[in-house]
């Protein structure tokens, strides 16, 4: 895909990624992609007692979080809209519905029965 054809997708990830910056309280991970992954490297003690107050919400949150951010990646790297596993390219009405989904359906369903998704 040519960063001309993801440039939808990549307006689209950037504003839920903003959307969900906001609801995990940490505004500077949205600009600030070193910190967010430092962040997620610690594991302080002060860390792991500071999450024991947040909500697995959040967890979900910042899993989606990681998705979206791994799909403006590919953009970048001009592999965007490639399917993970199996490389052909993902279905145009699915990347819509979910930008930042990496693989084709066929191979997500697979991930999904293996509990690797
Ligand atoms: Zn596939």
């Amino acid at each position: 895909m040519t960063p001309q054809e993801a440039a939808p997708y990549r307006r689209q990830l950037s504003k839920m990624r903003a959307a969900l910056a906001a609801q995990m309280d940490t505004p500077d991970s949205a600009e600030d992609d070193a910190a967010y992954v430092e962040r997620s490297d610690d594991s302080s003690a002060q860390l792991a007692a500071e999450r024991e107050f947040e909500s697995s919400f959040d967890e979900r949150e910042g899993a989606e979080l990681a998705m979206i951010d791994a799909a403006l990646a590919r953009i970048e790297a001009g592999t965007y809209g490639e399917c993970a596993d199996c490389r052909q390219d993902i279905a145009a009405p699915r990347l819509q519905a979910s930008p930042e989904s990496p693989r084709c359906i066929a191979c997500q369903q697979k991930a999904e029965r293996r509990g690797a998704a």
